[in-house]
């Protein structure tokens, strides 16, 4: 046993985004003394720049300061932060270990809020204009691009979806797919070929974003014959899927869906008595920071709950 594994916390909060801090906020008004595992990267939100859609705000925030408003505001009621990742997650008896770089920390009860991260192609020119044109999320973004020529990968129900929100601020909208047929469902791909503003280009990867200091121009490869095209464009969305941050739970019993998010119910219980989940880890559907606060906040309140009923 670690030296750190020797005290035991109330409740532990895995994860350092809007979900992870809403939940320290709430357990810490609670007096729970809550111990946040916030990890090295940076959550979501905190990669995003302007935030418009977080109520509150008419004049918008920053992402990175949002975040950093909701730290200093559970750290107020008395939120401790550890900026370590979780690397693993053990149930002992009556009480759980998040296993970390650091040693292990034992608490009775846990909230699970590590979020997700968006797909990316992986290509040095995406990263270089990420913020500067190139975005994962329509829903934060699209105002920006007022008047645009905007090209959207992918072929789910996300890029549908991204695609006609776009469209409604966009001049066009082109959806660069890498088959021959989406995988959406008809509804959305239906709702896509009636609106003359979305063109779709078929059998195409993205191999280069063009442009200076912001996006100009995304080079396109057909991905039987090889041959290149450049499509002009002021933006690029990516909409090739998330990826739930739950690799250090494969091992635990802790149970997940097929594609590795946490299971969880209306109440944001799990399948294991005091353990969690909030925001991101949990959510295929609405992915906003304000759903991953009001997940948070039904988590903690859970885990007081849950708390309460260990001492009676
Ligand atoms: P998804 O269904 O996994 O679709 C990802 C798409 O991106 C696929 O078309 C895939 O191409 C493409 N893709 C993946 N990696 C790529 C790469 N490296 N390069 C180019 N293209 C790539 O993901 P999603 O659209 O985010 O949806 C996730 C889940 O949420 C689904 O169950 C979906 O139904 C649900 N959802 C529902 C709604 C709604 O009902 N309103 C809205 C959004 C999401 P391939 O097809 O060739 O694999």
């Amino acid at each position: 046993m670690s030296t750190t594994e020797q005290q035991m916390h109330n409740v532990i909060i895995i994860g350092g985004g809007m979900a992870a801090l809403t939940a320290a906020l709430y357990a810490a008004r609670a007096e729970l003394h809550p111990l946040v595992i916030s990890g090295r990267a940076p959550d979501q939100l905190s990669l995003t720049t302007d935030v418009e859609n977080y109520p509150g705000f008419p004049d918008g925030v920053q992402g990175p300061e949002l975040v950093q408003r909701c730290r200093q505001q559970a750290e107020k009621f008395g939120g401790q932060f550890v900026d370590v990742d979780a690397t693993g997650f053990r149930q002992e008896n009556d009480k759980y270990v998040v296993e970390t770089e650091d040693g292990g920390y034992a608490a009775s009860s846990v909230i699970i809020a590590s979020g997700a991260r968006a797909k990316t192609l992986g290509l040095e020119s995406e990263e270089k204009f990420f913020g500067k044109g190139v975005s994962t999320c329509a829903t934060c973004d699209a105002a920006l691009f007022k008047g645009k020529d905007i090209v959207v990968v992918g072929g789910g129900d996300s890029a549908m979806e991204e695609s006609l929100f776009l469209s409604k601020f966009a001049n066009s909208v082109t959806i660069v797919h890498r088959r021959d047929e989406f995988r959406a469902s008809q509804i959305m791909q239906n709702r896509v070929f009636n609106k003359d503003t979305i063109n779709v280009v078929w059998n195409h990867e993205v191999e280069e974003v063009l442009g200076e200091q912001i996006v100009a121009g995304v080079r396109i490869t057909h991905v039987e014959t090889g041959e290149t095209q450049e499509l002009d464009a002021q933006g690029m969305f990516l909409a090739i899927g998330h990826i739930p941050n739950t690799e250090y739970l494969e091992e635990s019993a802790v149970e997940l869906d097929e594609h590795g998010y946490l299971k969880a119910n209306r109440r944001m219980h799990t399948n294991l008595p005091g353990v969690f989940a909030a925001g991101d880890v949990q959510d295929t559907i609405y992915r906003q920071a304000v759903t991953a606060a009001g997940t948070g906040c039904q988590a903690a309140m859970e885990a007081e709950q849950y708390l309460q009923s260990l001492e009676d």
